[in-house]
């Protein structure tokens, strides 16, 4: 019998093992992935629902949260269960190779798609913010945007520094759920890294996970070990207690310009993610419940401050960068007319990876043992032995990142690698060397299941940056081509009205139903990113789809 208690707060923690709890295993990784987002190893704040990214929750109030787990419980193996933000609202009869969970979470008609409207009707209790992950049940910790992140700075690195990082400095901000990942992979890219974060928690949770190496007691030490370390060409990452919109701005006055300026604050929201600067830390938190029109207020004047400062770093020689928290745009609504001069993460680092169809490729093991993701390390490593950056992250994940709830891996793989990738995984489980069945899933952040014009669609060669047909497109054909459970959102990642975007997920439990599946929505999926590439024009994608065999009328043909 599994323990959940129903109306009240509680530790969440998945089940592990080989055993049934509902009448499937596609219901079961909905229900072990449902409550792995709210461990409190694994989610940021479970107790008010939050997974990550601010307000991102992965149901929609403790109510709805029950009567998820005790519709999962039931769901037979023909039906389909409906979720709108965060609440179960239907179950319908479908068929077994149907997707089992359909969700939609924080979608609002345009002329209304705003955080003010969002707010109202959360406030009603008739919505729920679902970020990426965390409403669509398949967040893994700050591994997932770990290797994200990763794969930026090794990018970055080809593009500046000759493939490497030793001896540079980066200044970034937030060490929140997905921010706490920039240490990390700045120095798994062998460089130096000073992250300000106005949270003393945080900076202790990334200290006890290994994410971060050490501390500093102000910013003259931090600068000072910094330079230190980039002069011994050692890598090294340092927390730094403050509020990034005063801390750049003195590091300015102080002449420190850094290699590489970048921010992952919860910029995209002004209200529950920002912390204004001027103000200690907890009379903000105060503030933001007692007067939130001030603190919005305030909140978006940092934002334009701490812009300005990463403008002058830019133009003081450091290489800028947005990574995806929308501060460049919410600086822009308080005069920062220039806010755009620094480029987003995609256009400069990662859309000639998605032109391959590459993008993040997790897992998780449910039988929550992590020998069994070891196997699929090493199955993956004897697979793909020429992705030479994969094989570089696989091993050092294997060393250094800590699990945080269920045990999961994540890596970058292109189109007809994933669906090779799935077919192995589901022989592992069908061989008993993996003992329990994998969930196979992915970010949002992908080639083709976003649009979002300040992040993954920024820039498009045809201007077609804010068309959400696309991600429509990418939705239905994971549904079409059988998910285990299919999400579509608004506002992940940059905050709502900003982007649309879908999510899938498949199970591999050993069975040929299984393969099909699995391999079918492997294969399509990132195919819809190639195909939204070459519409656009990328000449890669082009060549891509004609190399692979993606028809594309009035392109391949
Ligand atoms: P989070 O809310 O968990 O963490 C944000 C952190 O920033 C918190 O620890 C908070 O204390 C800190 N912070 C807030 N204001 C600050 C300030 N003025 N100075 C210093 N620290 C401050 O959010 P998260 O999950 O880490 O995500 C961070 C941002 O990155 C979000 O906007 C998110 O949407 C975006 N994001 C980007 C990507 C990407 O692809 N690059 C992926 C996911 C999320």
């Amino acid at each position: 019998q599994l323990q959940i208690g129903c109306g009240r707060k509680r530790p969440v923690k998945a089940p592990t093992g080989t055993e049934l709890h509902c009448k499937g295993w596609l219901q079961e990784a909905a229900l072990r992935m449902l409550l792995n987002n709210l461990d409190p190893e694994n989610g940021e704040n479970p107790d008010e629902l939050i997974v990550y990214g601010g307000y991102g929750k992965a149901a929609r109030n403790w109510p709805c949260f029950d009567a998820l787990v005790r519709t999962l419980l039931g769901l037979e193996n023909n039906q389909t269960m409906l979720v709108q933000s965060g609440k179960p609202v239907g179950v319908l009869t479908t068929h077994e190779h149907a997707p089992r969970v359909l969700i939609a979470n924080s979608n609002l008609v345009g002329k209304w798609d705003n955080w003010e409207h969002f707010y109202e009707l959360d406030k009603k209790g008739l919505m729920m913010y679902g970020q990426m992950t965390a409403g669509s049940w398949i967040y893994i910790g700050s591994q997932g945007i770990l290797q994200g992140t990763y794969e930026t700075f090794a990018s970055l690195a080809d593009r500046h520094y000759q493939g490497d990082l030793k001896g540079k400095i980066v200044v970034t901000a937030g060490l929140g759920g997905m921010g706490g990942a920039q240490p990390l992979s700045v120095t798994m890219n062998n460089g130096v890294a000073i992250i300000v974060e106005v949270d003393e928690k945080r900076i202790q949770r990334r200290l006890e996970t290994a994410y971060l190496d050490t501390t500093a007691p102000d910013l003259d030490t931090a600068m000072k070990m910094a330079r230190q370390a980039a002069a011994d060409k050692k890598p090294l990452s340092i927390g730094l207690l403050g509020n990034a919109a005063e801390v750049l701005p003195a590091m300015l006055e102080k002449n420190f310009i850094p290699d590489v300026i970048t921010d992952q604050t919860s910029a995209h929201d002004e209200l529950n993610g920002y912390v204004p600067m001027g103000i200690p830390y907890e009379k903000a938190l105060l503030m933001r419940k007692q007067d939130p029109e001030k603190y919005k207020e305030l909140s978006l004047k940092s934002m334009a401050t701490h812009c300005r400062a990463i403008l002058k770093m830019q133009a003081r020689g450091a290489v800028a960068f947005d990574y995806g928290n929308n501060l460049r745009g919410q600086a822009l609504t308080r005069g920062v007319t220039n806010a755009m001069d620094y480029p987003g993460f995609t256009p400069a680092f990662i859309r000639p990876l998605f032109c391959e169809g590459e993008g993040p490729f997790r897992w998780a093991a449910l039988s929550g043992d992590p020998a069994d993701i070891e196997a699929t390390d090493q199955a993956l490593i004897e697979a793909f032995p020429y992705k030479t950056r994969m094989v570089r992250w696989l091993e050092m994940a294997a060393e250094k990142v800590t699990h945080m709830g269920l045990p999961a891996r994540i890596c970058w793989l292109g189109y007809g690698e994933r669906d090779k990738a799935g077919k192995i995984f589901n022989d592992l489980v069908a061989s008993g060397k993996v003992k329990a069945p994998l969930v196979i899933g992915r970010d949002h952040l992908d080639c083709g299941s976003v649009a979002s014009p300040y992040r993954e669609t920024e820039a498009m060669k045809d201007g077609s940056d804010a068309v959400a047909d696309w991600a429509l497109l990418n939705c239905m054909t994971s549904v079409a081509s059988g998910s285990a459970w299919t999400s579509f959102h608004d506002g992940g990642g940059v905050g709502i009205g900003y982007a649309m975007h879908a999510g899938q997920v498949t199970v591999a439990d050993g069975s040929k139903e299984a393969e099909l599946r699995v391999t079918t929505v492997l294969r399509n999926d990132p195919a819809t990113g190639i195909i939204r590439h070459a519409d656009a024009g990328y000449e890669k994608a082009v060549e891509t789809a004609r190399a692979r065999g993606i028809i594309i009328p009035g392109i391949t043909d």
